[in-house]
């Protein structure tokens, strides 16, 4: 105790070190990825609690780093943000998903909605509705099989300026969604003065919703609020029957998580789609 900081200091140094050292060798490798072709898209089935058909899919972006190795997004989407690189990676993301989906279409496939994810920069970023036109119309795919998931937060920062970007993309006629919902502080009061599609229940909730009679208030209350104000609910994060059950007797929409599918690679996604069900 009568060290005082500079022990602290000491202590702390060698994890911080390797926390600025991994971020400037991500940093580094990031910026080159997309021209070595390291990036790639995997893909997970949403499904109507009811029925148990996919009912939609999530674009997740993947990095295959020939000596990072696979490296999660978690480690790599904050500092994509901070140097402004997400900007170019989520224009190919949406290219990339759009083209894919129009390919399974094209083949033969029942057609669906793709979800990309949207980050809080390329939110902001006054072009996005011009790239996801630009996208649409050079893939060919129709703007009701694509959706954005969006955040609560992108919502709550300068509200004026996110109602209009959120108007902007109605118009274009995509899906929209906002997805870790009841992670952030916003009200679905609130939200309804968004034109959104979809509420995608955090997967926090869902997780513990069997074993933590709060988590399970939560989970209903978001159920029937939202659809009384009209979205559409979509539990992810389901990984057992008996989640899955608890959210069919609640009346969930959709659902999302590895008992139904893990993230796979397009030419599986596929196959699952020729079945029909994603189990
Ligand atoms: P998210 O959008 O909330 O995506 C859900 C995450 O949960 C994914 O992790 C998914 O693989 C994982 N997941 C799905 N089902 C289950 C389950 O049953 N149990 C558990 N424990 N996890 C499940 P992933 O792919 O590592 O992505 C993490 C986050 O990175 C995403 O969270 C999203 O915020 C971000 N991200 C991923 N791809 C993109 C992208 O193309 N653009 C942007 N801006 N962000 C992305
Ligand atoms: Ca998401
Ligand atoms: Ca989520
Ligand atoms: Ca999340």
């Amino acid at each position: 105790a009568k060290e005082g900081g500079r022990n602290q200091v000491q202590f702390y140094e060698p994890a911080m070190h390797a926390r600025i050292v991994e971020r400037a060798a991500i940093e580094g490798e990031l910026r080159g990825a997309l021209a070595r072709n390291e990036m790639f898209l995997v893909y997970q089935p949403k499904v109507h609690v009811a029925t148990g058909e996919i009912s939609g899919v999530e674009a997740l972006l993947r990095w295959r780093h020939p000596t990072l190795g696979l490296v999660a997004p978690g480690r790599f989407i904050g500092v994509a943000e901070e140097t402004g690189l997400i900007v170019e990676l989520g224009r190919w993301v949406i290219q990339t998903a759009c083209a894919q989906n129009k390919a399974w279409q094209d083949a033969g496939l029942p057609p669906l909605r793709v979800a990309v994810n949207v980050s809080a920069r390329q939110f902001r970023d006054k072009a996005l509705a011009d790239e996801v036109v630009a996208a649409l119309h050079s893939t060919g795919l129709q703007a009701q099989y694509l959706e954005l998931e969006l955040t609560e937060s992108m919502m709550m920062q300068d509200a004026d300026e996110a109602v209009a970007t959120v108007q902007r993309l109605k118009k274009v006629g995509v899906g929209l969604s906002i997805d870790d919902f009841g992670t952030g502080y916003s009200s679905l009061a609130y939200l309804k003065l968004f034109p959104i599609d979809f509420l995608k229940i955090d997967q926090s909730f869902v997780r513990d919703m069997l074993g933590d009679p709060t988590m399970a208030a939560i989970v209903r209350s978001v159920i029937s609020l939202g659809h009384s104000l009209d979205f559409r609910v979509v539990a992810e994060g389901v990984e057992t029957e008996g989640q899955l059950a608890y959210l069919q007797r609640y009346h969930c929409d959709e659902a999302q998580g590895y008992h139904l599918s893990k993230p796979i690679l397009p030419e599986e996604f596929a196959a699952l789609l020729a079945q029909g069900q994603a189990r």
